[in-house]
């Protein structure tokens, strides 16, 4: 079968590029082995959050009090909030095979690898067929990073996987690692009453975020119960009792603690084995596929985009590079994505949203920066909803105005970044951002504070 473009792999990359794709006229196939949807719909963004949501509204219950409630016997039903995440996790596959459907898109389950002569075979049920592309783009993904001294057996030491859908919580459990999957797991699991220890190998959890964003996390995280060690690593997990014990070097010298589970959250790893890059000659560095501003790889006709890159491992980066990748090969001439201005949202209690660079990052690149912070201890919308944890924070350069970063901590904030992006995209000013009249009680007026703060004409500080 001859296609202009078939896309490996139905992750947000692939089925959003073969969407694209389809609306520019394109004959398109998509190749999927699993479930339509890939990591995202299906065991990463979407099922985490409906846990989280589980817990927000379990721990809603238990301080209505705050809100001049009584509510007497709330139980979390672990399985039953397992089962409304995977319920919610298949609902959004099925969306997509519709959407996928109604574009014409034709989807071909099996496992694809690609051969030289714009050729993907595709094995299904131990039968292999081939088919023919113009354009092959290559969506595969990535999987739970495994660390040599914690090897996951999906039991005592798993993946992110097993954790969305263990069958009961654990009594004990140990993180290891504080990027967004483990905090996003260590908020969960301690709301369902788990007592969870976060196990960070860098000075501060979420290390890639603005230090005060990092802080402000651990004081709320500590302050709900959830214990932080931070410059600490594994060396090494005894399986051999009921549990595991793990040993971890600390700043403190060598410490063994016992838990249930241990989930390694550590990072992931591109699917690029097995998928027929040697057989075509795509070259890779350190692990990741590597292309140019329009995902060409190095061999003609054949592209990569989303988890198997070295840019960063989010979803809304995958689509973005799906349809930047398909608009070049329909003819059109699309900007390519200033990867500088992509927003990084984590979805745990507090919430933390960022885009830009941080106060370190931007002295370290030369800036001489402004700064302003607003607290949501000053917002009355947030003394209104019961959220005063939290701030945000606003870094301009102090010749041109540039509006270097913005980073947000608090209740609702990764539904206030996007504000950053588009004045970020559109190059406005900090006094732009003051003219712009922001509606009140809301948390977003906190932008316009922070702002204020940065150019010394705050009104509520
Ligand atoms: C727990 C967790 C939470 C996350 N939360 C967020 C979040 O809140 N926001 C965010 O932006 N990102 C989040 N992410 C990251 C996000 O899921 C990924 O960045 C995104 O899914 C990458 O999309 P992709 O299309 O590159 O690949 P994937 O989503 O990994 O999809 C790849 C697809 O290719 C298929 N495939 C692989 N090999 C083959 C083959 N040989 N033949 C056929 N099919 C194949 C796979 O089955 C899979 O369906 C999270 C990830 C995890 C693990």
């Amino acid at each position: 079968m001859n296609y202009d473009v078939i896309v490996l792999g139905s992750g947000p990359g692939g089925y959003v590029t073969a969407i694209r794709a389809s609306q520019l006229g394109l004959k398109v196939a998509v190749i999927e082995k699993e479930n339509l949807g890939g990591i995202c719909l299906n065991w990463g963004c979407i099922p985490t959050k409906a846990l989280l949501k589980s817990a927000q509204v379990f721990e809603y219950i238990n301080h209505a009090e705050d809100f001049g409630i009584t509510v007497k016997d709330a139980n979390a039903d672990f399985s039953n909030i397992i089962k409304r995440s995977r319920d919610v996790a298949d609902g959004m596959s099925k969306g997509i095979a519709f959407l996928l459907k109604k574009n014409k898109v034709e989807v071909i389950n099996g496992y694809g690898k690609i051969k030289k002569g714009n050729k993907v075979s595709v094995t299904t049920n131990g039968k292999s067929s081939d088919y023919t592309a113009k354009h092959i783009i290559i969506a595969t993904g990535a999987r739970s990073r495994e660390l040599h001294n914690l090897p996951q057996d999906g039991k005592k030491i798993i993946g992110y996987r097993e954790a969305l859908a263990l069958s009961a919580p654990p009594k004990k459990m140990i993180i290891v690692g504080s990027g967004a999957i483990g905090v996003e797991f260590a908020y969960f699991y301690n709301a369902m009453g788990v007592d969870v220890t976060i196990v960070e190998f860098m000075p501060n959890i979420v290390p890639i975020e603005d230090v005060d964003v990092s802080k402000q996390l651990q004081r709320s995280f500590k302050k709900s119960g959830i214990k932080i060690m931070t410059e600490s690593s594994v060396e090494k997990v005894d399986k051999s009792g009921d549990g595991c014990s793990v040993t971890l070097k600390t700043k403190k010298g060598e410490q063994t603690i016992e838990c249930d589970v241990v989930l390694s959250a550590v990072g992931i790893i591109a699917n690029i084995e097995n998928i027929g890059l040697e057989e075509v000659g795509i070259k890779i560095d350190r692990g990741k596929i590597i292309v140019d501003d329009y995902y060409n790889t190095n061999v003609n006709g054949y592209y990569a985009i989303g988890d198997v890159l070295s840019t960063p491992a989010l979803a809304h980066v995958a689509s973005a590079e799906g349809i930047v990748c398909v608009e070049k090969i329909a003819g059109n001439n699309p900007d390519p994505i200033d990867y500088g201005n992509i927003p990084g949202c984590t979805y745990a209690s507090p919430e933390i949203a960022s885009v830009g660079l941080t106060e370190d990052a931007a002295k370290e690149a030369g800036y001489e920066i402004k700064i302003g912070k607003f607290p949501f201890a000053a917002s009355g919308k947030a003394s209104a909803v019961g959220h005063k944890d939290g701030f945000v924070k606003v870094i301009f350069d102090a010749k041109y105005g540039e509006w270097l970063g913005c980073h947000m901590i608090g209740y609702n904030v990764t539904e206030m970044i996007a504000e950053a992006v588009v004045a970020r995209k559109l190059e406005t000013t900090g006094h732009e951002i003051l003219n712009a009249v922001h509606p009140h009680p809301t948390m977003s007026e906190a932008v316009m504070e922070a702002v204020a703060d940065a150019y010394d004409e705050v009104i509520h500080i």
